[in-house]
C-alpha cells in the first residue's frame, strides 16, 4: 500500500481512514489519482480537495455508502454518472442490515474489498462488474447462514462461482474466523485473505482456463480436470499429505490444483501489498555479511515490481525477516510463518508471470 498524507495538512494517514486526526477535515480516497484527499463541503453535497493553502477548482462526490451508511472512504469525480464507487458497485448482496452486527460486518467486508480493489487496479487486471459485463464480471454476495422453513440449518459457502464471489458474514467475528484459521491450520484465515483467495479462483477462469498456459500451468499445480469434490471431502477427512509444506503454500492449497493456485495468488498479493508499503515508507536493511540480501529500493510501479520475480522474492525474504524480528520483539508470533520452497517460489513465479502478461489497455 502507498503512505498517504492528508493533503491538507500533509499528516500521515491510513487508506482505511475517514477522517484526519491532525487537521479534523473529512477524508476521502479517490481512485481516478489513487490519493487520498482532505475535503471541504462544497456546494449541493459536494466537495472540494484541498492542497495545503489552496484548493481544487474541481468538485468531487463521495459514494453513497460513504455519506449514508459509513460503510466506504471513496470519492468520484461530481459527473460521475454513478453514485457509487467502482468497489461498492461490485457488491450485489448486502448483509441484511435490520439484523444487529450487520451493519459493523458490512463494513468490515468493504473495508476488505477496497484493499483488494485497490491492488486489482494497481496490478491493472481486469475489473469489471457483472452489469457492464455479464459474461466474465465480478460480483460479490455478503450472505449469513440461515434456517429454512423447516428448521433446517442453511449453510452459506464462502466460494467463487463464474465471477460471483460470496462471502459468509460469519467471517466478519474475529472469534468465529480464529475458532476456524486455529482448526484448519490457517495463518492468513482473514477477512482480507477471503477475498484474495476468491479473486485468485475468478483470475484462473480469466486468464487460464482457456489460455496457452494452461500447460505450464498443469505441469506446476497439477491437473485441476480432478475430481474437486472428491479431493476436498478427503482433505477434510483424512487431512493433508504429511509433507504438504515441501510443494505447498498451504496445507489448503494441497487440496486441488484449483486451491493451489488460489492460495499462490493471494500469497502474491499479499507479498505485493506489503512490498508496497515497504518502498513506499522507505524502509531499508543494511546487511552486516557481504552475501546477506540488502534492502533499499526506491518505490517501484508495483505492476513493473510483479514482472521481476527474482527481484521481488530476494526483497521478499529480507522484509519477512524484518516483519518477523518485528512482532517477536512485540511478544508476538511470526507476522509471516512460512517457508517458501522452490516449488512454491515457482508456483508463485507463475502467478506474478501470469498478472505481469496481462494488458489492459484501458480501465473505465
Ligand atoms: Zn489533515
Ligand atoms: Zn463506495
Ligand atoms: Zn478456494
Amino acid at each position: 500500500m502507498k503512505t498517504f498524507h492528508c493533503t491538507a495538512c500533509q499528516a500521515l494517514i491510513f487508506f482505511e481512514n475517514t477522517k484526519c486526526l491532525s487537521c479534523g477535515r473529512t477524508l476521502a480516497f479517490f481512485p481516478d489519482r489513487a490519493e487520498m484527499l482532505a475535503l471541504d463541503a462544497a456546494e449541493q453535497g459536494l466537495w472540494r480537495a484541498v492542497r495545503g493553502d489552496a484548493v481544487d477548482s474541481d468538485t468531487v462526490k463521495l459514494c453513497t455508502n460513504y455519506s449514508d451508511h459509513g460503510a466506504c472512504n471513496w470519492a468520484m469525480r461530481s459527473d460521475d454518472s454513478e453514485s457509487m464507487c467502482r468497489s461498492c458497485l461490485l457488491t450485489h448482496t448486502i448483509p441484511n442490515l435490520d439484523v444487529p452486527g450487520n451493519p459493523e460486518a458490512w463494513v468490515k467486508l468493504e473495508t476488505a474489498k477496497r484493499r483488494l480493489v485497490y491492488a486489482l487496479l494497481n496490478l491493472n487486471l481486469p475489473l469489471r462488474n457483472k452489469l457492464q459485463d455479464e459474461k466474465s464480471g465480478l460480483e460479490f454476495k455478503f450472505l449469513s447462514d440461515s434456517v429454512t422453513a423447516n428448521g433446517d440449518q442453511s449453510r452459506v459457502l464462502t466460494g467463487h462461482d463464474n465471477g460471483l464471489i460470496t462471502i459468509n458474514v460469519a467471517e466478519t467475528d474475529d472469534i468465529y474466523r480464529e475458532t476456524q484459521r486455529l482448526r484448519h491450520r490457517e495463518p492468513y484465515r482473514t477477512l482480507l485473505g477471503h477475498f484474495r483467495h476468491e479473486i485468485g479462483h475468478y483470475f484462473w477462469d480469466l486468464l487460464i482456463a482457456d489460455s496457452k498456459r494452461i500447460g505450464d500451468y498443469r505441469r506446476l499445480f497439477g491437473d485441476e480436470r480432478v475430481d474437486y469434490q472428491l479431493a476436498l471431502k478427503q482433505h477434510y477427512e483424512v487431512g493433508p499429505p504429511a509433507n504438504w509444506a515441501d510443494n505447498f503454500i498451504s496445507a489448503y492449497a494441497s487440496t486441488h490444483p484449483w486451491e493451489d493456485w488460489a492460495e499462490s495468488w493471494a500469497h502474491v498479493m499479499h507479498m505485493v501489498d506489503a512490498l508496497e508499503t515497504a518502498h513506499f515508507v522507505g524502509l531499508s536493511v543494511k546487511p552486516q555479511r557481504p552475501d546477506e540480501p540488502e534492502l533499499s529500493v526506491p518505490p517501484v510501479p508495483t505492476r513493473a515490481h510483479v514482472g521481476d520475480f527474482d527481484h521481488l522474492i530476494e526483497e521478499w525474504k529480507t522484509l519477512t525477516y524484518v516483519l518477523n524480528n518485528l512482532t517477536r520483539g512485540l511478544g508476538l508470533s511470526d507476522a509471516y510463518p512460512f517457508v517458501l520452497s522452490v516449488p512454491i517460489a515457482d508456483k508463485l513465479r507463475f502467478v506474478c508471470d501470469t498478472i505481469a502478461s496481462v494488458n489492459v489497455k484501458k480501465q473505465e
